[in-house]
């Protein structure tokens, strides 16, 4: 059976992460978050005191950087020079240095050549902004993933609640309309909405909910050609 390229874009919070996980398992689908390479990358920056605006510095840096992403049993390991940067780039201060560095063409052009070749083979399922726009424009089904922003907001802000990192829910709400308004105004890529990506608001729907509508989707989309549009909206 043909194995799929399934792109899955939208902004912060929107499930992109717990749905594409969920849809990589169902399927036994390999899952890229091409969102982590960009954190991974801003972490080893903020390390090394490069400044988030130096641009031709960054993207030599992309060039010289290892980063990996494993999966071991569910769980996603990623390494930055062979070393384990999981918990590291999930703070808020790296996922506004990520946005940052984002903006950056000739980081984004090293960064999507290595999402491109981890992706070629298809049988996967790849997670970020410019999935379904830029990386693979002809993947088998993209999926635009979104909610409404506070419901959004409320989600990142649980994560770091559970993990026990104090953070208030204003600036949360603050800093993902920063974060959003910094992906969809960049010259480069900004995050958009395919037009042949099926639009899925999980506003009020759970991340399973939407993960086993996306695997019908792959199953409709290999029967007859996709022809949905808009989910949940
Ligand atoms: O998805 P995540 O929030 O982990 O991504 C961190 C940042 O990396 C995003 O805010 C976005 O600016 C950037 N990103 C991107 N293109 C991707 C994935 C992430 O620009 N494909």
């Amino acid at each position: 059976m043909k194995k799929l390229i399934i792109a899955i874009d939208g902004p912060v919070g929107s499930g992109k992460t717990t749905v594409a996980r969920r849809v990589a398992a169902l399927l036994g689908y390999l899952y890229v978050d091409t969102g982590a390479m960009y954190r991974a990358l801003a972490l080893k920056a903020h390390r090394e005191n490069v400044a988030l605006e130096a641009e031709d510095r960054l993207a030599q840096m992309a060039g010289e950087t290892r980063i990996d992403l494993r999966i071991d049993n569910g769980t996603q390991t990623i390494l930055l020079d062979n070393e384990d940067v999981t918990s590291a780039i999930r703070t808020p201060e790296v996922s506004q240095a990520a946005s940052k560095i984002a903006v950056i063409q000739g980081v984004r052009r090293v960064l999507v050549a290595e999402q491109r070749r981890a992706g070629q083979l298809g049988g996967v399922v790849m997670e970020g902004r410019d999935i379904g726009t830029i990386v693979f424009p002809d993947a088998d089904l993209k999926i635009y993933l979104t909610a409404s922003v506070e419901v959004r907001a409320q989600r990142r802000w649980l994560e770091h609640q559970q993990k026990g990192d104090k953070v208030d829910l204003t600036r949360t709400i603050e800093e993902v309309r920063e974060r959003d308004q910094r992906d969809v105004q960049r010259e480069h890529s900004p995050l958009k909405r395919a037009p042949d990506a099926v639009l899925v608001d999980s506003t009020a729907m759970e991340a399973d909910e939407v993960a086993r509508l996306i695997v019908l989707l792959t199953k409709e989309n290999k029967t007859s050609g996709n022809t949905t549009t808009a989910i949940g909206v």
